[in-house]
């Protein structure tokens, strides 16, 4: 794999090396025998609470939380060390639902009492998140939302509907956008709540995806009782924290480690002799596909180091057609390192391993080890051109800044 070396300086360099201690002493076979069979974006709920909790304990579950609210506060350069060597150990990627989205939303919106009750609790994962953005028929334009929040006294009570809602079977908070005004434009209603997820009136319904995994949900909203107290930010208001909070979505990790991780399972597959995948790296159409998506990886690990760059000077990092052009490159990549798998294991790819990967069945693996995740992954990777902004959507993004429209 090609690399870009950072010359570090002799603080960074013994951080690293500390990173790299802790990642040998904490990150250990059992969960790293785990953190390979995982196929979908994040960890499954079970492993990514253990891995949190490992992370909790270092001190380092929030890298780029200020020290007052509980986070490591690494700088910009040791951030990206840490995501670096947690890519390079294959460490379970972490849903970013609590970390990434809710905490900063309460860091800059919640009262101090809010922020008192839930960021402990965010970063010890006694809360486990998920997110009420979508619905039915609201993805793309969020601002057409319709699941609804009347004040009555001291509470709202919801009625609607979420849809695609990730790991909502794991989590015991959600926060959510609701319409508490049908009055002015789409975005003048909406408010930003949170509330747990064993409130009466809740169902969560599963959505089982066509690789057979239980990743998101739908969630039903019945007369559901939210004290007024839950409410961050102003009533009304909520359409600029939610924007704030899709900011961090995109931009709240280095997709240039997220791809080499997903390159270093690639990797793992095409040096297994078993089943013959080894011979892949014979096959000059196939390695030269590899050496284009090493290429393109690269590209994106050099925007990311600029954007360090201009960070530790102060600059500002990404504006919105650069936060577009790296969701776009980020997702073909991620789609092509799947694609790869999935040609590496031939005829293997045939087999439906969902029943040996995910449980519900009594189906053995088929086949070699290294055969079981790369069509799951496949499968699953469909959805990095959906969310968290569609391609399409990017695009428009992209043309309108290109043509200041
Ligand atoms: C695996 C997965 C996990 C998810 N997790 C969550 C979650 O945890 N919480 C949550 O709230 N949501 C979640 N989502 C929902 C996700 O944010 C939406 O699917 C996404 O915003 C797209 O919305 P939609 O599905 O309604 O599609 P639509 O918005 O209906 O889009 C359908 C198609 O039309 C295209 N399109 C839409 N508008 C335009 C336009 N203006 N110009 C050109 N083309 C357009 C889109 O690109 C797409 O191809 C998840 C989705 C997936 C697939």
């Amino acid at each position: 794999m090609i690399s870009l070396d950072m010359a570090l300086s002799p603080e960074d360099a013994a951080f690293r090396d500390e990173v790299r201690a802790f990642l040998a002493e904490k990150f250990t076979p059992k969960l790293r025998e785990e953190a390979e069979r995982q196929i979908g974006i994040f960890a499954d709920g079970d492993l990514s609470r253990r891995w949190h909790r490992v992370l909790y304990e270092q001190g380092w579950i929030a890298p780029n939380w200020p020290k007052r609210f509980g986070g490591a506060e690494f700088t910009a350069t040791q951030q990206y060390i840490f995501a670096v060597e947690c890519a390079a150990a294959g460490t379970p990627a972490l849903p970013g639902m609590a970390i990434t989205m809710c905490g900063p939303v309460i860091m800059r919106y919640g009262t101090p009492e809010q922020q008192d009750f839930f960021l402990p609790r965010i970063l010890s994962c006694e809360h486990y998140w998920c997110q009420g953005y979508s619905e039915p028929q609201s993805g793309s334009d969020l601002a057409s939302l319709r699941c609804r929040a009347d004040r009555v006294g001291d509470e709202y009570v919801v009625n609607g509907q979420k849809i695609w809602t990730t790991h909502a079977q794991h989590a015991n908070w959600i926060f959510m956008l609701v319409r508490t005004s049908q009055e002015g434009p789409p975005q003048a209603g909406i408010s930003f709540i949170v509330l747990p997820m064993d409130t009466p009136g809740i169902t969560v319904r599963p959505i089982v995806s066509m690789s057979g995994e239980h990743e998101v949900n739908e969630v039903f909203f019945d007369n559901v009782k939210v004290p007024v107290a839950n409410l961050i930010g102003e009533e009304n208001k909520g359409w600029s924290v939610a924007k704030f909070l899709l900011l961090n979505e995109r931009g709240g990790g280095s997709a240039a480690t997220y791809l080499k991780s997903n390159l270093t399972q690639l990797r793992r597959v095409l040096a297994s002799d078993e089943g013959g995948f080894s011979k892949m790296l014979g096959r000059p159409a196939f390695v030269r596909r590899l050496a284009e998506l090493e290429i393109d990886i690269l590209a994106i690990e050099c925007s990311e180091r600029t954007a360090i760059q201009a960070l530790s000077r102060g600059e500002a990092v990404l504006d919105d057609a650069m936060a577009s052009i790296q969701k776009l490159k980020t997702s073909e990549a991620l789609q092509t390192i799947s694609e790869l798998g999935v040609e590496a294991i031939g005829q293997y790819a045939m087999a439906n391993q969902g029943p040996a990967l995910f449980g519900g069945g009594n189906q053995a693996t088929v086949g070699p080890a290294r055969a079981l995740t790369p069509v799951a992954t496949y499968l699953n990777m469909r959805a990095f051109t959906i969310f968290g902004g569609s391609s399409e959507v990017q695009r428009n993004i992209l043309a309108r800044t290109a043509l200041k429209l």
